[in-house]
């Protein structure tokens, strides 16, 4: 079946009570049994709810995969990755990272004994100077946010095998309709559910998508013990939301192109960050293991001023300054006072996140309207 169809279909059946084409919101919790041993796969609503459950068939027939798990953030389904390691075990990531999950990783695991190796996974050589018989896991974001850094996935899966290390990949940037990284050979794909897959703004909810039945098994038991899991509500507008995952990822493709070419020549941007060009330092592992570039981009100033960043960001009529990303509505965001205000500013600049950076997530609207209101404030700044 291909993505469109699976996007309408895929976990969605007629219930069988009524016949509603649409899944049901179970609002309870807990379910009615025939004796103490015997139930209909529904004991408590923490393990298991039927409007869940047809979210996460269709998560997984999205990501090619086996089963999927829903948890109530993409923090939530990330801390679930994390706990399946052991104190003294090792983790390699990007040093180019969603800050929720640097301050995790720092900030909650390091204290109980996991080490975070930090590196640039854009050369993906660079594993081989850090890894070692503890590392366990391996941590890739692609494309990176918020500067739209590409990892090879699959030439990172090869050395992570060789060193038996499991990968797990955080998809959320790419949708599953730009990336599906299990068929790269990572085993574990993430994403909050929050951003495109939900796509409108409404929800908070992540996901894991495996194809091995143990680490299933795993996560499954840890999602249960641990209890960050969505409610039925939430399930359904995801559903809803996933209906037209594959029309609103192909207008965010052309929007988004739009708006990197526009900025690309204006007089009064620096550096444009969108792996659509043929400059970008990763374009060709884009165009290998991506569909398409995606509706997300950064940029900044040529006059790399705070000041004249805010002055842009108050200036903007249709854009809303909003953390988040992946809705139907255009969001601007500065990362170093918004999302990534956690990472410590030697840290940021570091890897490029001067002060001037301003990303965008670029909705589902036209084009035309979407670029006007660009002009006009670059014209005040
Ligand atoms: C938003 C985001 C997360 C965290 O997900 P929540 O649903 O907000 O908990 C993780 N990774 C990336 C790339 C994100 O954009």
């Amino acid at each position: 079946m291909k993505f469109g169809t699976k996007a309408v279909h895929a976990g969605v059946e007629p219930d069988p009570s009524t016949g509603a084409i649409m899944t049901p919101i179970y609002q309870t919790s807990t379910y009615v049994q025939e004796s103490p041993a015997k139930h209909k796969g529904y004991a408590y609503a923490r393990g298991a709810n039927p409007t869940r459950n047809s979210l996460q068939k269709s998560l997984a027939a999205l990501e090619n995969g086996k089963h999927a798990i829903c948890f109530s953030s993409g923090m939530g389904a990330t801390d679930a990755v994390i706990k399946l390691l052991n104190p003294g075990d090792e983790v390699i990531t990007s040093n180019d990272l969603y800050g929720g999950s640097y301050r995790m990783f720092k900030r909650v695991f390091e204290k109980y004994g996991i080490k975070f190796h930090f590196i640039d996974l854009t050369n993906a050589a660079n594993i081989q100077s850090v890894i070692n018989a503890k590392t366990k896991l391996l941590w890739i974001e692609t494309p990176t946010n918020p500067l739209m850094n590409i990892v090879d996935i699959e030439a990172c899966v090869a050395i992570a095998k060789k060193n038996n290390a499991i990968v797990a990949v955080d998809n959320t940037f790419a949708s599953p309709y730009l990336q599906n990284p299990l068929e790269l050979g990572a085993d574990i794909v993430m994403h909050s559910v929050t951003k495109y897959l939900g796509g409108h703004s409404d929800v908070v909810m992540g996901a894991l998508i495996v194809n091995d039945e143990k680490l299933y098994q795993e996560l499954h038991f840890l999602m249960n013990s641990c209890g960050a899991v969505p409610g039925p509500q939430d399930s359904f507008l995801v559903l809803r939301g996933i209906k037209t995952l594959h029309l609103r990822m192909e207008r965010h493709c052309i929007n988004g192109k739009k708006i990197a070419e526009y900025l690309k020549n204006h007089p009064k941007i620096g550096k444009v960050y969108w792996p659509g060009f043929a400059d970008h330092p990763n374009h060709a592992i884009a165009k290998k293991q991506m569909k398409d570039f995606g509706g997300m981009l950064s940029f900044t100033l040529k006059d790399d001023s705070m000041d004249k960043a805010t002055k842009l960001m108050e200036s903007v009529e249709l854009f809303a300054l909003a953390e988040s990303l992946g809705g139907v509505e255009s969001l601007i965001n500065h990362p170093a006072s918004m999302t990534h205000a956690s990472i410590p500013k030697e840290e940021r600049l570091k890897s490029g996140l001067v002060d001037s950076l301003i990303r965008l997530s670029i909705g589902v609207e036209d084009a035309e309207d979407l670029l006007a209101d660009l002009e006009q404030a670059l014209s005040k700044v």
